[in-house]
C-alpha cells in the first residue's frame, strides 16, 4: 500500500501536489489553508479567485486545482471537507468524497505523488479518531483505480493527529490483508 504518514508542515513538501483543506470560496482563511496561502503567495489566491469566478464555489466533498505559486509542490488541490455537525449529517460520506475528488484531479493531470493534511479535523471540528479511518479508507480505495497517482503521504501537524492516523492505518491493514 503506497500510503505513508509523516509529522510535519505540508507547505514544505515537494510532492507533485499538496492538498489544501479549503473552504467553498477558496478564500485564504486560517489553519492549513492560511499556511498554504502565506507560503504560496498571492498567485495561489488569484488562481483560486479565478476558479470560483469561472465555476462557482466548490461544494463540500468537491475539489479544485491551481498552481502552487512559491510553494515547493507543483500544484495545489483545494479539497472541501464537511463541517462537523455531530456525525448525522453525512459528514463521513462528504469527507471520503473530498479525498476521492482530490485524487481524481491529480489522476486527471497525470500526477504521481500527492500529500494530504487531515481534512476537516481543525477549524471544521471533525473528531480526528473518526476522520482518520474514513480518510485512509477513501484514499486506499481510490488508489486501487489510479494509473498515475501512486504515492500518497498524510502530512500531519501534531502528534495526537499522527497517532490517530497510525492507529487507523494499522486497523485498515488488519481488515485488508
Ligand atoms: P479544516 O477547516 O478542514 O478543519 P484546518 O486547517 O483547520 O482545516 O485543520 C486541518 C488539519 O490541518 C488540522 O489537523 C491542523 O492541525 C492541520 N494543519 C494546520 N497547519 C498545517 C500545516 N502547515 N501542515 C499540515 N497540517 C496543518
Amino acid at each position: 500500500m503506497s500510503i505513508s504518514l509523516t509529522l510535519g508542515d505540508i507547505t514544505r513538501v515537494h510532492a507533485d501536489a499538496i492538498v489544501n483543506a479549503a473552504n467553498p470560496h477558496l478564500a485564504p482563511g486560517g489553519g492549513v489553508c492560511g499556511a498554504i496561502h502565506a507560503a504560496g503567495g498571492p498567485q495561489v489566491a488569484a488562481e483560486c479567485r479565478a476558479w470560483v469566478e469561472a465555476h462557482g464555489p466548490v461544494p463540500p466533498g468537491g475539489a479544485a486545482i491551481t498552481g502552487a505559486g512559491r510553494l515547493p509542490a507543483r500544484r495545489v488541490i483545494h479539497a472541501v471537507g464537511p463541517v462537523w455537525h455531530g456525525g448525522g449529517d453525512h459528514e463521513a460520506e462528504i469527507l471520503a468524497s473530498a479525498y476521492r475528488s482530490a485524487i481524481a484531479l491529480a489522476e486527471a493531470e497525470g500526477l504521481t505523488s500527492v500529500a494530504f493534511p487531515s481534512i476537516s479535523t481543525g477549524i471544521y471540528g471533525y473528531p480526528v479518531a473518526a476522520a482518520a479511518p474514513v480518510a485512509l479508507r477513501a484514499v486506499h480505495e481510490a488508489l486501487a483505480g489510479t494509473e498515475h497517482v501512486r504515492d500518497v503521504t498524510f502530512v500531519l501537524f501534531d502528534e495526537p493527529t499522527r497517532a490517530a492516523y497510525e492507529r487507523a492505518l494499522a486497523e485498515l491493514g488488519r481488515s485488508r490483508p
